[in-house]
């Protein structure tokens, strides 16, 4: 599969990276259904040679807890990857912020992520930029691991080279990649000790593991136990995490330790000591709350052919455009899981939505708004698309698109982070839900325990 032939067609865009959209692709006779990468080589020529090594290393992979990769086609103004289609979503879209996730659902995650590494690793490749935005779900829940831009070949024939380039994304960025060359392991091992910690406390411990970021000099020297969101976890967690967010890569745990730490080793909603976190792990009530997605009374009864998509044909929303693709979808989905969600199901799997019961326009304004009252920049397009963009908490540019789907009487308001940090964009969300509270429909709002 690694043309891209007739018989293939296009469906909704997926993601937006940072030289192009991902986009599905269904072949129409098998129900196949791909992601396609898209990179534009003509707004920028040097991301050629970046697609070269980034196809290069991920055509080398081969793993549960890895995106798989097909093949790419090269066209003059344009590089196209073909990949695994991760249907579930990003990882981060899961963790409620500033709460994280129950410590089940985290140790699951985790465990895959370490899997995946581990893969990576024996392969001699470092992946350098791994953090929940780079971590997708399929349709079981499993993680995979996607994104190989940043990743290279660091041991061949049994002989490790040290790296020297400085990358990554600043907060999950291990230190000692900021000061010098650095052995590829340990750095993908402290981005998972810090996804960690986002994974069970909903937020991230500094901006940067560097001496003038004060959070990060408090844990270095041990005096963090009074601080969020250390105080957040149990001993278990934190214990894990002491061992591999330790300062010095040589003391720092291995992959191979970390498969033996209690923390990992024992089932989380059986064995966790701390009272607290153990009555959240097992109580499925505030599961629910947290983290399954909004159910929707009736869903299952709409047709497509029910969604008013003829007034705006062209309407750019997250999910196929013309009801033609969204009929192949569904057929698609009824065909390879009968006893899955159906895609419109699969439409509200996502947190970052709700429903509103005000007319198209009405929710534009509001959105529009809100955007001057909080001093966010935003555009919308002609398919209605609402794109806004601001900074985070850390002075990082966060944008994120809004797309308002109508169906049936009501609109679907989706939203989908096109470049920052993914828990700064859920904090966003929930922040422009809560002034949404009055036009939202009631049965789309999933609260959780501290909101
Ligand atoms: P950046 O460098 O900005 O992180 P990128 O150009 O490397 O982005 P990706 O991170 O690979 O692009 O993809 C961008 C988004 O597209 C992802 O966050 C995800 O939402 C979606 N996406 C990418 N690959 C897949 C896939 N295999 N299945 C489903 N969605 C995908």
């Amino acid at each position: 599969m690694t043309e891209f032939v007739d018989g293939w067609f296009l469906g909704h865009v997926l993601g937006e990276g940072a030289y192009g959209e991902v986009k599905l692709v269904v072949n129409k006779s098998t129900g196949e259904a791909v992601a396609m990468k898209m990179v534009d080589v003509e707004k920028h020529p040097d991301a050629r040679q970046t697609v070269r090594k980034e196809t290069a290393i991920h055509r080398m992979l081969s793993n549960p807890n890895i995106v798989q990769y097909f093949g790419k086609r090269s066209e003059p103004n344009m590089e196209y990857m073909f990949l695994e289609y991760a249907s579930g979503g990003e990882l981060f879209d899961r963790i409620e912020p500033d709460i994280g996730m129950p410590m089940g659902e985290a140790q699951k995650y985790f465990r895959q992520l370490i899997s995946g590494v581990e893969y990576l690793h024996s392969r001699g490749v470092a992946h350098r930029d791994l953090k929940p935005e780079n971590l997708l779900l399929d349709d079981n829940d499993n993680l995979k691991i996607s994104d190989f831009g940043l990743a290279t070949i660091y041991r061949i024939q049994g002989k490790e080279r040290l790296l020297e380039k400085k990358c990554g994304t600043l907060p999950y960025v291990a230190p000692e990649v900021l000061v010098r060359a650095y052995h590829a392991e340990p750095a993908d091992v402290w981005s998972c000790g810090i996804i960690l910690v986002a994974l069970l406390a909903g937020e991230l411990p500094w901006d940067q593991p560097l001496a003038e970021c004060p959070e990060y000099i408090a844990w270095k020297y041990g005096k963090y136990m009074s601080l969020t969101p250390w105080k957040k976890l149990d001993n278990s967690s934190l214990s894990l995490i002491r061992k591999i967010l330790a300062d010095s890569s040589s003391a720092r745990y291995k992959i191979s330790d970390i498969k033996q730490h209690r923390w990992f080793v024992t089932s989380c909603a059986r064995d966790c000591v701390d009272g607290q976190k153990q009555a959240w792990a097992e109580d499925e009530s505030l599961r629910n709350v947290c983290l399954s997605q909004p159910e929707f009374p009736g869903m299952e009864s709409i047709s497509a052919t029910e969604f008013n998509l003829t007034e705006r044909p062209t309407f750019s929303f997250s999910q196929p455009a013309h009801v033609e693709d969204l009929l192949l979808c569904t057929q698609l989905q009824a065909m390879t899981q009968p006893s899955q969600q159906n895609s419109f199901q699969r439409l509200v799997r996502r947190m970052t939505r709700f429903f509103v019961k005000i007319e198209y326009q009405d929710i534009v304004k509001r959105l529009m708004r809100y955007c001057e009252k909080e001093n966010y920049v935003f555009r919308v397009n002609e398919f209605g698309v609402v794109t806004i963009s601001t900074t985070d908490r850390r002075k990082m540019p966060l944008v994120f698109k809004v797309n308002l789907i109508e169906m049936d009487a009501n609109i679907l308001v989706d939203f989908r982070l096109s470049k920052g940090c993914g828990l700064e964009f859920k904090r966003a969300f929930l922040k422009i839900r809560g002034a949404m509270e009055d036009v939202i429909v009631k049965s789309s709002v999933v609260y959780s325990k501290n909101q």
